[in-house]
């Protein structure tokens, strides 16, 4: 006999954890090596990771640390960034970004965005002043920043880029990664991110010697050895069985993707041209990884009540965005505004696109999206 099994709640969850891990033998038993090995910080697992992730991104090194935020905390560091200086970012990012430049007593200096839901580069000349001292695009969803146009102007500039690439791992930009285009890239291994671990963790990537050697001392309180403390870091490293968790999920990723964009793509078409609803731009030359799948609604809250009555489960990322939060204020010159991002937090829904939706669950969402977008325009006329 087995216990009562919950109902699921919806038809078409947005939350997969509990399928992806339904059967987690395999990947306790690489915990227990670990645990029989007595190798909790740092070692064999994290090196091992650490190779098979650089590889994967085709960088020359990758560090793992506690957290995106803690990576993105500690390339920034790295790349010079400090108290009283400034670092453009989107407008319309996750907290995380704008918290590690505040950490660092930074200011977050922010840019709007297109409708391919990035940072959009032409206005980026206008948010580079005196105290700029980095530039960090955050390739928001899985799409990415136009990174040769950004990287021109920081160029141009004598800026280095960090990658916000949380979002991102497996984009790429005419064949090349999300994360390695700027002199760091940072990725997040939360549960909810493409390579999700059962906690926290994080990677940078760098394809610089010099700042793969000062990263690692950062993460692990800047000792060269057991007994030299060459410079005053901290202790962020990542955990060695959350790395020997980690590493299978790097062969699962073509695997991933592949469906992730099976299902987008069935999205794309099946909603290009539905009266009220608008897709984000999807850019030539980039390779989307849909860590979610965003879409543009004017009644949006319509929309989401609508998918909810119908079992299927939507996220709003973000309904507030970055730059209007309380928290943000001081940082803000009076009555900033960035009309794109005030625009798409009001419109936006992200749909299930996950790897564990079957085909009938995607005809569910189809269905349900089409018939509130016909209904809606049949009301109207
Ligand atoms: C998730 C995320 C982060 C932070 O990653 P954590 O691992 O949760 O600290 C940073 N930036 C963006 C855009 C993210 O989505």
């Amino acid at each position: 006999m087995t216990g009562p099994v919950a109902e699921p709640a919806f038809a078409v969850p947005f939350n997969y954890l509990p399928r992806q891990f339904a059967d987690p033998r395999a990947l306790l038993e690489r915990v227990a090596a670990v645990v029989a090995g007595g190798d909790f910080t740092l070692g064999a697992a994290v090196s091992a990771f650490e190779e098979a992730f650089a590889a994967r991104c085709g960088a020359a090194h990758a560090i793992g640390v506690n957290s995106g935020t803690d990576g993105l905390k500690l390339a920034l560091r790295a790349v010079g960034v400090g108290p009283g200086d400034e670092v453009v970012t989107a407008a319309n990012t996750f907290v995380a970004s704008v918290g590690a430049i505040a950490e660092l007593g930074a200011r977050p200096v922010f840019v709007d965005v297109d409708d391919s839901l990035c940072l959009d580069p032409a206005l980026l000349e206008g948010a580079i002043g005196p105290a700029t001292r980095a530039i960090m695009p955050v390739h928001l969803s899985g799409a990415m920043v136009d990174m040769k146009a950004l990287g021109a102007i920081a160029d141009a500039h004598g800026l280095p880029v960090v990658e916000d690439a949380c979002q991102a791992f497996m984009s790429l930009q005419d064949g090349r990664q999300a994360g390695t285009w700027g002199r760091a890239g940072v990725f997040s291994m939360h549960p909810l991110k493409f390579i999700n671990i059962w906690g926290d963790g994080g990677v940078i990537v760098t394809d610089e010697a010099g700042l793969d050697r000062q990263l690692r001392l950062l993460r692990n309180h800047g000792l060269a050895d057991r007994d030299t403390v060459v410079l005053m870091g901290c202790n962020s490293r990542l955990d060695s069985v959350q790395a020997a968790i980690a590493l299978p999920l790097l062969d699962a990723a073509p695997a991933i993707l592949a469906r992730r964009n099976a299902i987008a793509a069935r999205y794309d078409a099946a909603f290009a041209g539905l009266p009220g609803l608008r897709l984000p731009r999807r850019v030539a030359g980039v390779r989307h990884s849909f860590v979610t799948y965003q879409l543009f609604c004017a009644d949006r809250d319509g929309l989401a009540a609508h998918c909810r009555a119908r079992g299927i489960e939507t996220k709003i990322h973000y309904p507030v965005p970055i730059y209007r939060q309380p928290a943000l204020a001081p940082y803000l010159p009076a009555g900033a505004r960035f009309p794109e991002t005030d625009r798409q937090a009001a419109e936006c829904l992200t749909l299930p696109v996950h790897q564990y939706l079957d085909d009938g669950q995607v005809d569910l969402v189809i269905d349900a999206v089409r018939e509130f977008a016909l209904q809606a325009a049949g009301g109207q006329a």
